[in-house]
């Protein structure tokens, strides 16, 4: 252990009182009906951040009769997209210049590294800009070749009230993934951050009332899943469900919402594979499997955290990987410096160590970590970059999501086998491809089961592409085009251009 890079704890300002949560709903900040309330501990530095209210049953009754009223009134959802596009705009601009204040409380809560969550924040305001473009160019279809007296439009209009219910790896970077979009089609939400992570959720709702919003348009019902979720999922007034959260989660509220057949995306978890052939840039690689595997400490739907590498080089790209996860800075999120935070809870933490021992107990072998580790300094939970190789398909770290700083190493031979494992898993979120040539990762990329491929990369994302998985990674996408288009409804408008119509009843 102590050939890590472990930065210790730095003596940065933490504020004194906790941020204060309230609900907001038609407008208003307000406590729980119960009066209730619950604390959040910071996972890195175990001090108190935040003090939110304990939503029940009837906070998220109140916050769902607001934005039915608030959609019905067409006070958001019947004006021009450039009225939605102008406050989007000003969201935008606000949330850039509170970076620095959401940002300190995403890494207090959450216990990820500031300057992530710092890119996090800022790079969340493009999404709002992206969305707001969209307002303005969205159309529908118009159909003028279906005879000389017919004319055919399709239109899209807001599905209605959305729920959004979000988890705390990304806390802000999820929800802006799914509310602008939502808002630029023309919908009303309620959103329920994770009750680890509602900060950042709370301060976006102070800063949509700056940039206008009219009440009711966006209600934040705070609490946990199923006191506040389970309504959100099931109640006749809502029309669509939007859900980032375990695949368990997923179902259920898929589950739940059957009962009113209302819409609901997916996004769940992964278990994504990088692919290293013999002919890769062994060195780009390896970064990219560091990064991959290490980035918000493995607590990332999208992290790799299995690799599959041709058998000939799997020493090379071991021995590399280990080399360089001793380099990445380990420790106190609270410093520049830091790469890899805390992990988020002691319960997660001990599932991650269940995973490993597992692992171990089966036959695979540690080539690096294997444990938790103690930060100089600070209270919180921390876990060792870890390596482990030796692992065959079939155990539970190389089919279940760790959700932790951990690696899984399998091997293979010809590109059948490296398309096969990638295949073998529940999941299909996303998978990478590592080869000099371009005719190995085509097929490869065209026979990986995965909402999103890489080649010769890891994790480079753009408000332009969509994302969201295949098989139980989830159903529909976010962000790009195809993220708004999941908001609409398509209605179709058939036109009789003159008194064309032939009767049906024959004349007598
Ligand atoms: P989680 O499923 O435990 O919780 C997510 C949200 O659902 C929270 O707000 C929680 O309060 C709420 N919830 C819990 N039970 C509920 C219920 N019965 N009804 C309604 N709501 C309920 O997930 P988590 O632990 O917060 O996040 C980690 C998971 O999220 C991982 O599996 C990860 O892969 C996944 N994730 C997926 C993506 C993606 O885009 N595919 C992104 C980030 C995280």
């Amino acid at each position: 252990m102590t050939e890590l890079n472990l930065i210790s704890a730095v003596d940065a300002a933490i504020p004194a009182e906790p941020f204060i949560c309230r609900h907001l709903i038609a407008g208003e900040w307000r406590d729980s009906a119960s009066g209730e309330t619950y604390d959040r501990m910071s996972p890195a530095h175990g001090c108190l951040v935040s003090r939110a209210a304990l939503g029940a049953e009837a906070d998220a009754e109140a916050a769902i009769v607001a934005a039915r009223e608030a959609f019905d009134s067409g006070v958001w959802s019947r004006v021009s997209g450039k009225e939605r596009a102008t406050i989007l705009l000003r969201v935008a601009d606000l949330i850039e210049g509170n970076v620095e204040r959401m940002a300190l409380l995403e890494t207090l809560e959450s216990g990820k590294p500031i300057s992530q969550s710092r890119a996090e924040v800022s790079g969340a305001a493009d999404l709002w800009r992206y969305a707001a473009s969209l307002a303005r160019t969205m159309h529908g279809d118009s159909h003028n070749t279906l005879g000389p007296d017919m004319l055919g439009v399709v239109v899209k209009d807001p599905i209605g009230v959305v729920s959004m219910i979000t988890p705390w790896n990304f806390p802000f970077w999820i929800l802006s993934q799914k509310l602008p979009f939502a808002l630029a089609a023309g919908c009303t939400t309620v959103i329920k951050p994770s009750e680890l992570t509602p900060s950042t959720t709370v301060m976006l709702g102070e800063l949509l009332f700056e940039a206008g919003m009219p009440a009711g348009v966006v209600n934040i019902v705070l609490g946990y899943g199923p006191a506040v979720g389970g309504l959100m999922s099931t109640h006749e007034a809502v029309d669509m469900v939007t859900f980032t959260g375990s695949t368990v989660v997923g179902k259920a509220i898929s589950a739940a919402a059957s009962s009113t057949l209302k819409k609901v995306a997916l996004e769940l978890g992964g278990k994504n594979p990088q692919v290293v052939f013999p002919d890769a840039d062994i060195e780009s690689a390896a970064d990219a499997i560091t990064f991959g595997v290490y980035f918000n400490t493995g607590q990332c739907c999208n992290s790799s955290s299995r690799i599959i590498v041709h058998e000939d080089i799997v020493d090379e790209v071991v021995e590399r990987v280990v080399e360089l996860s001793k380099r990445v800075a380990f420790g106190d999120p609270l410093d520049p410096r830091t790469q890899v935070g805390a992990i988020i809870s002691v319960q997660h933490q001990g599932k991650i160590d269940d995973y490993v021992r597992a692992a171990v107990t089966e036959g695979a072998e540690i080539a690096l970590g294997g444990g938790p580790m103690t930060v100089p300094g600070l209270e919180g939970q921390f876990y060792q970059p870890t390596v482990v190789r030796g692992v065959s398909p079939e155990m539970a770290i190389a089919r279940e999501e760790v959700f932790g700083p951990v690696l899984s190493v399998l091997t293979f031979r010809t590109m059948d086998e490296a398309v096969a494992l990638t295949n073998d898993a529940s999941y299909g979120l996303s998978a990478g491809v590592w080869s000099e040539n371009v005719h190995t990762c085509l097929e490869f990329s065209t026979r990986a089961q995965a909402g999103t491929v890489w080649t010769n990369t890891w994790m480079d994302g753009f408000p332009e592409l969509s994302f969201g998985g295949v098989k139980q990674s989830g159903q529909g996408r976010e962000i790009g085009r195809y993220g708004l288009e999941e908001f609409f409804e398509i209605k179709t408008l058939v036109m009789r251009i003159g008194r064309t119509r032939e009767p049906w009843v024959r004349p007598e």
